[in-house]
């Protein structure tokens, strides 16, 4: 293509509310252009790229025998309400009604929708197993859309779904689909990380997280130092942890602690270690219809709740703050809260690491009191996961040391089950001739945030720098001083022969000056850069790679082996 013929509206400023250098350079490089929060138009160049990222997706999964539909965007809430998602899915869930006001869902997501396709086509064991997918636009009205197609509110997705007999064959389908979706982000150019992951609303068991990682990254993965462990933190786990320091020893009582709030503040006055200071977190968790409950989460002092965690361990939808008032309203002091003599029928969840606890410290329910002595024995909680790995901690698998990193999630896969196929009663005749629900598994690919995710990995101060495989093009030609008839005619020709080659170029041909060509060259950040300048009188020109800062100079005649080489 000829860079005059393509609408490429770069600028020179950086936009305003853009931070990420994602962001920046795809506005910049005229790649995408914003109509409103969360909201895209993919410009000429941005279409091209979003083709190459999609056709490296599609060409994964079809070699392996899924096959691609189309399904609607707009749904009927009535799917919505029989899986029990129309509750479930919150805010982001844009709800909408007809002209003969019916419902209707701009799809976030579509478990609901493929399960009554298949539901109305897939009748034996015989049809199975399947796996669908479809490349299309989704839309969740996210509470803080941000950092441009990193998280947009309408954005592209791949979204998979396998049928099987049983779960041993979903299992098989699912070890699939991480080495499929291994290859795509190989292909594309990411360093990433395959992780254990939560699997929040869309629900089911065991699920695994692809985070390309990047310190930008709105994830923080656990990773073992030692071993292969890795996992969002949402679902980390970590080796009991032993605190050598040594427990208060005192019997049980109550203490006045005037103006002693703070887990710091109680540690330096009892000069104990915050491992045998009870924290208490109060939220109020949000359930279907409407439905709330106030809940005391507690975990040791030296712990910090995991938000996912303690959601998941309530069953609930979301957990909200709670204020002075309702706090008060319910007899809960500030700085003072404890699960031992609480005086409220309030829901207790308590960390797994505070089973069996002695010797803890904990607020008394009283201003200006602690207890001393308490032990989970004077607690009436149920127990679970609700604490976040921290870094330092030790790896359960092997022993070794837990650090953080940051990841950007571009692919996510489930082990789904029945959870939809059974409400919405998807079911097949097996080969006993009894009915049964499809066994299932769901899969999907952040296809428009993945164009992000490159750039936050591939970037330097001047602009984007694309992978081989998602570049809009292989080479870009710039002529030196485009009133030189003989730079043209050859750049003319060398595209011409390239083209021919298969080589997809982009020639700069604009009568503009070589620095300002050279500006936008590096700002769209195709990865190979052809130079045509004054030394093709010798007969020489010159190559670059867009990491590179110097060129190489080649002859005319070596030049076409060497950009087949280089491509
Ligand atoms: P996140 O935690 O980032 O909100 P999610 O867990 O809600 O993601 P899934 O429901 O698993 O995401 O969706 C599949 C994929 O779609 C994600 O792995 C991610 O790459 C992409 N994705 C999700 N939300 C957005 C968004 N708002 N904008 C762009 N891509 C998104
Ligand atoms: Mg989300």
């Amino acid at each position: 293509m000829r860079f005059s013929n393509l609408l490429i509206p770069t600028l020179k400023e950086v936009p305003n509310d853009a931070t990420l250098a994602s962001h920046i350079y795809l506005l910049r490089g005229g790649f995408i252009q914003g109509v409103g929060s969360g909201l895209y138009n993919f410009l000429p160049l941005g279409k091209i790229v979003l083709d190459k990222v999609r056709s490296v997706v599609k060409e994964e999964l079809d070699a392996v025998n899924a096959q691609e539909v189309s399904l609607g965007f707009v749904t009927p809430a009535s799917m919505w309400r029989e899986s029990g998602r129309f509750e479930k899915y919150g805010k982001e869930l844009l709800r909408f009604k007809d002209r003969k006001d019916n419902d209707f869902v701009l799809g976030p997501t579509h478990e609901e929708m493929m399960v009554n396709l298949v539901k109305q086509t897939v009748k034996s064991y015989k049809q199975l197993p399947l796996n669908l997918y479809q490349i299309n636009l989704k839309f969740r009205d996210e509470i803080r859309p941000r950092f441009g197609l990193m998280r947009g509110r309408e954005f592209l997705m791949k979204d998979g779904y396998s049928f099987h007999v049983n779960e041993e064959d979903m299992r098989r389908e699912f070890a699939l689909m991480e080495e499929t979706y291994k290859r795509i982000f190989t292909r594309l150019g990411l360093e990433f990380r395959v992780v254990e992951a939560d699997s929040g609303a869309i629900g089911g068991s065991g699920s695994k997280e692809f985070m390309v990682l990047a310190n930008s990254g709105e994830d923080t993965i656990v990773v073992c130092e030692n071993c292969e462990y890795g996992a969002n933190i949402e679902a980390a786990i970590r080796a009991d942890v032993v605190c050598t320091d040594t427990a208060p020893d005192a019997l049980f009582a109550k203490f006045n602690t005037p103006n002693i709030k703070t887990i710091d503040d109680l540690s330096e006055f009892f000069k104990v270690n915050p491992y045998y200071i009870v924290k208490t977190v109060v939220m109020r968790a949000l359930y279907d219809e409407g439905k709330s409950e106030i809940v005391l989460f507690v975990l040791r002092g030296s712990d910090i709740l995991e938000e996912t965690k303690a959601c998941n361990a309530v069953k609930a939808n979301e957990l909200v703050e709670v204020s002075q008032e309702e706090l008060s309203e319910i007899g809960l002091v500030a700085g003072y809260m404890g699960a031992v003599e609480l005086g409220v029928d309030i829901k207790i969840i308590a960390d797994n690491s505070l089973k069996n606890a002695t010797n803890m410290i904990c607020g008394a329910n009283v201003e200006n009191y602690h207890f001393v002595g308490a032990g989970s024995e004077q607690m009436t909680a149920s127990y679970h996961d609700i604490s976040a790995v921290l870094e330092g901690d030790v790896c359960s698998c092997c022993g070794g040391r837990l650090t953080y990193t940051k990841g950007i999630e571009v692919g996510h896969i489930f082990q789904l089950g029945t959870r939809y196929s059974e409400p919405l009663k998807a079911e097949f005749l097996n080969e006993n001739g009894k009915t049964q629900p499809f066994v299932m598994g769901t899969y999907g690919i952040g296809v428009s945030r993945l164009l992000a995710a490159i750039i936050e990995q591939h970037h330097d101060e001047k602009g984007c720098i694309w992978t081989k495989e998602s570049s809009p093009f292989d080479i870009h030609i710039i002529v030196s001083n485009s009133k030189d008839e003989n730079q043209t005619n050859y750049a003319n020709s060398i595209y011409d022969e390239l083209k021919y080659a298969n080589i997809s170029v982009l020639l700069d041909d604009r009568k503009e000056r070589f620095g300002f060509k050279m500006k936008d060259c590096e700002l769209i950040g195709i990865p190979n850069i052809l130079i045509v300048g004054q030394k093709l009188d010798d007969g020489i020109v010159e190559l670059k790679r867009r990491t590179e800062a110097d060129g190489v100079e080649f002859k005319l005649d070596a030049l076409l082996a060497e950009i087949k080489n280089r491509i």
